[in-house]
Order: structure tokens, then sequence, then C-alpha cells
């Protein structure tokens, strides 16, 4: 597989290293110089997932990781349920909260950590990486017990829902915490000052492991293409899917799907009051604001750092732009789509309600609508059962570790203060 830099055409890689550099010069994105498009898609709907997966990588990245390791890969990444459940007669979700930190990001970051394991090939890797919540479970657990991999996660202390800290911080051994005295905003710039350091980015062997990761997005290609699989064939024909967005990633990976020949009529991006995508897809004025705090909180982000591949899919006319709607839900009727999905018999938490608000509201006749269940409800146990009124129970991952004692290291937002903990956790490590 080639990928170009979207700032540099001259930038040009394979998979492995897109992988290994995450960004590109002038922090561009890597974009795949060709999406193929493929023929046979009706028999490979008919296939199970792991084996289509495997398929459907194959068919974008090619050879370079070598003969059989990619199915091994899939295997080993991709071994949890991704079911679709009905939610009235036009209106489906399908449900990527079943992994073992229940939340999507379990596809991208599994599927990441055992490319990047094999890419290293043994050399030491430390990965660096600041998170506000679901990403940083999510990498924790994909590297847990990698060899060589190295990781340490930086979080706000107090200001991740305690449940959420608990998912990361009682792994131990390759996985090492930090809770800085800060906001999310200061982990990030802790995380940016020590990639700008020499000493520390060379000398750790330092990979970020963020969102913008060209693995992550593929892996998350595969599960729109489970989507439609288990639909009746009949619904498949005029399918409008609906994705709650913040960073963008799994709009993206959306799209290569339909690029790819999934058969998707248009796609919805959802976003709570943080609009700057709905508006530009109304204005065509990208004019991001102050980011806002809501119960949607994975989703607050103004500057979505995903959105150049969007618009260069629609630029290289791999996607009609007509094809993409935004819509922007406020926080009161997030609450009441939680409410009406409640009453239709299902519990739901506030990401996926936006997305399935605007998805009710969009339909038309002969439509079939399906919307990403990004997060399990307990992850956000107190604002589903503020809003819903009843007590929610917790699944098993979240139930084995409430007792646990979290590990976390509390540290000042002091860089000196964090590179003097990094070198010396990891200093016979190199
Ligand atoms: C990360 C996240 C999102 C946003 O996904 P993007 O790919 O950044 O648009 C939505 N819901 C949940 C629960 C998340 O963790």
């Amino acid at each position: 597989m080639e990928l170009v830099n979207l700032k540099d055409a001259s930038d040009k890689v394979s998979f492995s290293q897109a992988v290994a550099k995450g960004l590109g010069k002038h922090q561009g994105l890597y974009f795949p110089v060709e999406i193929p498009k493929l023929e046979n898609i009706e028999a490979l709907l008919d296939m199970p997932f792991v084996e289509r997966s495997t398929a459907l990588l194959h068919r974008l990245i090619g050879d370079e990781l070598g003969a059989g390791v990619l199915d091994e890969i899939v295997q080993t990444a991709f071994d949890f349920n991704v079911p679709v459940t009905q939610i009235n007669e036009d209106i489906y979700t399908l449900e990527l909260f079943h992994g073992p930190t229940l939340a999507f990001k379990d596809f991208g970051g599994r599927f990441m950590a055992q490319c990047l394991s094999r890419i290293a090939r043994g050399k030491p890797v430390t990965i660096l990486t600041a998170t506000s919540g679901d990403t940083g479970a999510a990498v924790a657990h994909a590297f847990h017990g990698i060899e060589n991999i190295n990781v340490v996660i930086l979080f706000p202390k107090g200001k991740i829902s305690p449940l959420q800290e608990k998912l990361f911080s009682t792994l131990g051994d390759n996985i090492h915490t930090v809770a800085v005295d800060g906001d999310f905003d200061s982990c990030q710039a802790l995380v940016k000052q020590a990639f700008d350091d020499p000493q520390v980015r060379d000398d750790l062997h330092l990979n970020s492991a963020n969102s913008i990761n060209i693995s992550r997005l593929l892996a998350q290609v595969c599960y729109y293409f489970e989507a439609v699989s288990q639909l009746p064939a009949e619904r498949r024909k005029e399918l409008v899917v609906s994705v709650p967005s913040g960073n963008f990633g799994n709009l993206t990976a959306g799209l290569i799907a339909k690029a790819m020949g999934l058969p998707v009529k248009r796609f919805i991006a959802a976003t709570n009051t943080n609009d700057t995508v709905p508006r530009f897809l109304k204005t065509g004025e990208w004019d991001p604001k102050a980011t806002v705090a809501t119960i949607s909180n994975a989703m607050d982000v103004s500057q979505p750092n995903n959105w150049p591949r969007i618009e260069a899919l629609i630029e290289k006319g791999y996607i009609d732009k007509h094809s993409v709607h935004g819509e922007a839900v406020d926080e009161q009727y997030t609450q009441l789509a939680m409410r009406q999905l409640a009453q239709a018999g299902y519990t739901s938490e506030p990401h996926a309600a936006v997305a399935y608000r605007v998805l009710s509201h969009s339909l038309e006749e002969g439509e079939t609508g399906l919307f990403l269940g990004t997060a399990h409800p307990a992850k956000f146990r107190e604002t589903v059962e503020n809003v819903l009124g009843q007590p929610i129970s917790l699944p098993p991952e979240l139930a084995s570790v409430v007792g646990e004692d979290s590990l976390a290291v509390e540290l000042n937002a002091s860089y000196e203060e964090l590179k003097a903990h990094m070198q010396h956790l990891l200093k016979d490590k190199q």
C-alpha cells in the first residue's frame, strides 16, 4: 500500500512506515494513493466477520506485512462480537462496544497494536499518549503484555470518570499511567513537549498511537461491511448511516468503505454542540469556536483533525459531497433521544443518542437507518442513570476493576517532572 502526505505530495510512504510515523512532514495526514473499488461485494458480505475483514484489509494494504501475518493480526485484534440490533421498524444500530474497553476505539487500538508490534520487530518503542477517557483505555489494553513496547498514558487527575480511570490504570506491567494535576490540554501539551525533545523522542523511541494513525482508520472500515451484512437483504438498498462524530475518524472510515463499493446511500455526520463540521457543510466556512463540555464528552472537539481526509475523499472524486449531511444536537435533545430509545426498549448513552436523534429526523420514506453505538452505556453510568432515572448494571469488564486500586502516579503538569519520571521508568528497557 502506498500513502501520500496530504500536505506534501513528495512525501510517499508504505503502510508500515505510515503506522510507525503517524503524521508526515508539516504535520500532514497520510492518505491512500489509491482506494480499490471492489466488484464482488455480495460475496464479501456473505463471509464471516474475521474472514471478510482479512480480505478487505488485504485489498487495502497488500502483501507488505508478509504472508499470513494479516490473518494473524485480524484474528487477534477482532476477537469480540459486533451485533446489529433493531430499534424500530426502520432503524437499526451497530453495537461497537463489546471489546475489552467497551468502546469502538478497541477496533483501531487493537489492530494498531498488533501491526506496530510486528513492524517494530522487537525493537523497543514507547507509546506516549494523552487521553480524555476512551482512547487511553483502548490503547492500554491493546498494548498490555506486548514485549518491548512500553505505554505511558497521561490523563487529567479527577477529570475523567472513576470507571474510565479504573479501566486502564489497574493494568500494570508495561502500562504506566500518570495522573497529571491539570486539564486535558495540559496533558496534550506535555506529550507535544516530549515529541519536541530529541533526547526523549529518540532515546525512548516515541510513538503517539493517536487517532490520526492510518492503521486505526483501516480497521474501522471493516465494521461498516459487517453492519450491512447483518441487515436483511431488502434493507440494504436505501441505507442511511449516522455517525456520532468528534475527531471524524469514524466517518472517514465509513466513507472509505463506501468508496470501496459498500452500498450506503448517504452518511450523516452527527455532532453535539461542537458543530464546526455541520456549520461548514451548510455555509462553506470553516469557523471553529471554543470547545464546550457536553454529556457526549468524547465528541467535544471543535477542530477535528481527520477532516482533511474527508475533503480529500470528496476532491479526489471517491465521494459525492451531497452524500454527506451534517447536523448538530444540543444537550436537551440528546437527553430526549436517550429517553425515546429507552421507551423503545433500548438503553443507550449520549454519543449514540446524538446519532439516533439526527437519523430519526432525516430518514425519508423507503429508507433504512443505521446509527453507530460507539460506547457501552455503563461507561457513562452517572449520566445515563440521571437521564433515564433508573439504575444500570455494570458489565464484567467494569465490575471486575471497580474494587481494584489505581496504579497511576501523580505528577504536576511539569515537563521536567514527566521527563525524569519516564527516564527512570524506562532506563533499563531501551
Ligand atoms: C471517540 C469517540 C467518538 C468520536 O469518534 P471520532 O472518530 O473521533 O469522530 C464518539 N463516541 C465515542 C464513545 C467515542 O469514544
